[in-house]
This record gives C-alpha cells, sequence and structure tokens, in this order.
C-alpha cells in the first residue's frame, strides 16, 4: 500500500462537479478580479466565520502583515510570535518592518505559551501573533487577558487551523483580526493562492481593502497601497469548498481518533495533546518521538514502507539557513520546547480523503519502528 501526504485530487474529484460549475460561472461573467464571486465569496465568510467583515486577499502571508500595517505596526515596533511554525508568519511581519520577538512554545500543543510572553514585552511591543499550529487554537483567553493588560494588538494566524475552537472562545472573540490562508495544503484550499482576513473593526476592513487593491477604494482616486487580491476563480472554488469544511474537519477529527486509538501503546512516541474542550481540526497530526536523535529514523522507516510522513516544522526559524540576513530583524527568547519540537516531530498522513485502510497501515508502521526499538 501506498499512503499518500495530501488528497486534493480526491477531494476535486468528489465535489467536482460543484466546483466546476462555479468556475464556470466566473468565466462567464466576464469578471475575474474584485467580481461578484469575490463579493459572494466574502458574504459567505463572514457569515460562516461569524465576523462583520471578511476581506479575501492574495495570500496567508499577505493576510497577516496587512492586518499589522493597518493597526499602524512597523518599522521600530516589535511583535511577539514562536519560532516553530511555518516561516511565513514571521516572514509577514520583517514584511511589515517590524522586528520579530521569539519566545516559546507550549511542550504540549506547541502553541505559543502565554505565560512566556509577558517577560517579552518591551515599551516597543506592539502586537501579538498566536499561531493556531497543527489545527489547534492558542490559548486565546490567557493571550488577550495579556494584550489587554499591555494594550497591544492580536494577530491570529489561523492559516492551519480554519473551523477550529477553544474551549469558551471563537476565533476573532478575543482578537483584533484573523488571518489565514487557502493554499491548497490547508484545510480550506483553492487552486492557486488565495488568503483572507477577517475582523470587527471597520477601520481594519476599509485600510486592508485600500491597501490589497493599489491604495483605491474609487476608482482613479489612489495612497500607496499594493496588489494583493483573492481571484473570482479561486474565490469561486472556494465558495464550493466551505460548504463542505465541517463535514472535512470531523472526518479529519475522526481518523485522528483511529489514529490515537491505535497507537495508544506506542513506547518511544508522544501522540498530539488536545486541550479539553477544543475543537483541534487537525490541519496535521504530529507526533513526537521521545528521543529525538531517533526520529529521522521513524521518519525514513515510513518513507521507505510507502507512507509519506513529513516533519512540521524540523527546522526552527531562527535557525533557517537564510537567517543571517535577518540580524537584528529578530530577538530570539529561550525557546527550549520550540527547538526540541523541530527536532522530534513527525508528521503522519492526515486528510478527509484519506481511508480507514490507510490510516490502519500507517499506525501498524508505527507501530513495527516502536517494536524494533525496544
Ligand atoms: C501556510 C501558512 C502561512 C502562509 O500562507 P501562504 O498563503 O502560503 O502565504 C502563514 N502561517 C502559517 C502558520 C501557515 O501554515
Amino acid at each position: 500500500m501506498q499512503v499518500p501526504f495530501y488528497g486534493h485530487v480526491r477531494q476535486y474529484h468528489n465535489i467536482k462537479a460543484e466546483i466546476d460549475d462555479k468556475i464556470q460561472e466566473v468565466l462567464e461573467s466576464g469578471q475575474y478580479v474584485l467580481g461578484p464571486m469575490l463579493k459572494k465569496f466574502e458574504g459567505e465568510m463572514r457569515e460562516y466565520f461569524g465576523s462583520k467583515y471578511a476581506i479575501g486577499v492574495g495570500n496567508g502571508t499577505d493576510a497577516i502583515w496587512l492586518a499589522l500595517m493597518a493597526l499602524g505596526v512597523g518599522p521600530g515596533d516589535e511583535v511577539i510570535t514562536h519560532p516553530n511554525t511555518f516561516f511565513a508568519t514571521a516572514e509577514a511581519i520583517w514584511i511589515a518592518g517590524a522586528k520579530v520577538v521569539f519566545v516559546d512554545c507550549d511542550p504540549r500543543t506547541k502553541c505559543i505559551d502565554p505565560l512566556k510572553i509577558e517577560s517579552a514585552i518591551t515599551d516597543k511591543t506592539k502586537a501579538i501573533i498566536p499561531v493556531h499550529l497543527y489545527g489547534q487554537c492558542a490559548d486565546m483567553t490567557a493571550i488577550s487577558k495579556i494584550a489587554k493588560k499591555h494594550k497591544l494588538f492580536v494577530i491570529e494566524d489561523n492559516a492551519q487551523a480554519i473551523d477550529a475552537r477553544g474551549d469558551n472562545f471563537k476565533q476573532g472573540e478575543l482578537s483584533d483580526a484573523v488571518a489565514t490562508s487557502f493554499i491548497i495544503q490547508k484545510n480550506l484550499g483553492c487552486f492557486g493562492d488565495g488568503g483572507a482576513l477577517f475582523t470587527n473593526n471597520p477601520q481594519i476592513d476599509e485600510t486592508v481593502r485600500k491597501l490589497r487593491n493599489h491604495g483605491s477604494a474609487r476608482r482613479d482616486n489612489h495612497s500607496f497601497g499594493f496588489n494583493s487580491r483573492l481571484d473570482d476563480i479561486q474565490a469561486g472554488v472556494l465558495s464550493a469548498k466551505l460548504k463542505h469544511i465541517v463535514e472535512w474537519s470531523d472526518q479529519r477529527i475522526k481518523l485522528a481518533k483511529r489514529y490515537t486509538e491505535g497507537l495508544k501503546d506506542v513506547k518511544n512516541i508522544i501522540l498530539p495533546f488536545v486541550m479539553p474542550g477544543y475543537r483541534h481540526v487537525f490541519h496535521l497530526y504530529v507526533v513526537e518521538v521521545k528521543d529525538s536523535s531517533k526520529r529521522n529514523s521513524l521518519l525514513k522507516f515510513l518513507n521507505d514502507n510507502n507512507v509519506d510522513a513529513k516533519t512540521h516544522y524540523s527546522i526552527v526559524i531562527h535557525k533557517q539557513e537564510g537567517f543571517p540576513w535577518y540580524k537584528g530583524f529578530a530577538i530570539v527568547g529561550p525557546v527550549k520546547n520550540a527547538e526540541l519540537n523541530a527536532e522530534s516531530c513527525v508528521s503522519l498522513p492526515m486528510f478527509p480523503e484519506l481511508t480507514d485502510a490507510e490510516v490502519d497501515y500507517s499506525i501498524q508502521k508505527v507501530l513495527e519502528w516502536d517494536k524494533a526499538n525496544g
């Protein structure tokens, strides 16, 4: 058996008629950028997400820095996040011109550790960007308390966690804005690049709408801006897919339970931790190898046995090869848990179209490796 890491084409085939219809509708409309399909999809996103505003932009990275820029965060300012995330979280801070401050992650969830935030706050700190890593919300209750106390903005990076919830909070309730990505490997993915920003703040909505379109709100009137728009064909694809997101998340959760049940007796591996009461949508099912020096051995064993396991992410951002040219751009505090996460993580195949048999085969291979390692 061959277990793939992604199921993009399976997903397309499952709802092909719905997607093809939407694409056809856009093609026939003759309006492909800032057209009626984008407007319609923005309305659907507002309704689904429960936010006053939803703005389609070019990609998830842009969504983050456009939000920072709309809030006036830039050169001279500091923004707190954690280093065991996808590179783009930090990149967006750099694009906005601010300095990134890395604090450690929670050793269980791998999301930012709220207890580490306060000691990193200086008089230059303007914002916190918690990442809802692997499909689980960061502890927004604790984070928003700190933000309120120190008058900081909070932008949630939910690129990996559309449809996730906390125990007593929804995304967007305890922050200034929520940035998401629609690239295909995300839980809601289009057929190219795409992203969106959700907010209840009319000033962010108005500013980002202008910034994404060359600083223009009215024809022939411009202030300086950028070109970062979600095009109408992608909006059409996403409009078709949005109707399925809850059922797809439920399926991911079901498959995650299957993994967790099948792997419950392993000796050399720690299974994903779900915060009590949270809806973790398992963008990724990430296990940790207890002895991190054996991580690559598990990865190789799985790959050699046709299970396409990967790592998310095996190099923390401040250890990336390109990092020296960011000199002065980042402040790195003690980040032991984040570094250990990078050294020990293995992501098992996880997507809604994965079959039970494929999950069982992957489980069996992990168990074989576990047994061979005592
Ligand atoms: C994918 C991702 C992004 C960036 O999204 P793009 O659409 O690729 O720009 C940002 N943050 C996180 C955590 C991501 O996983």
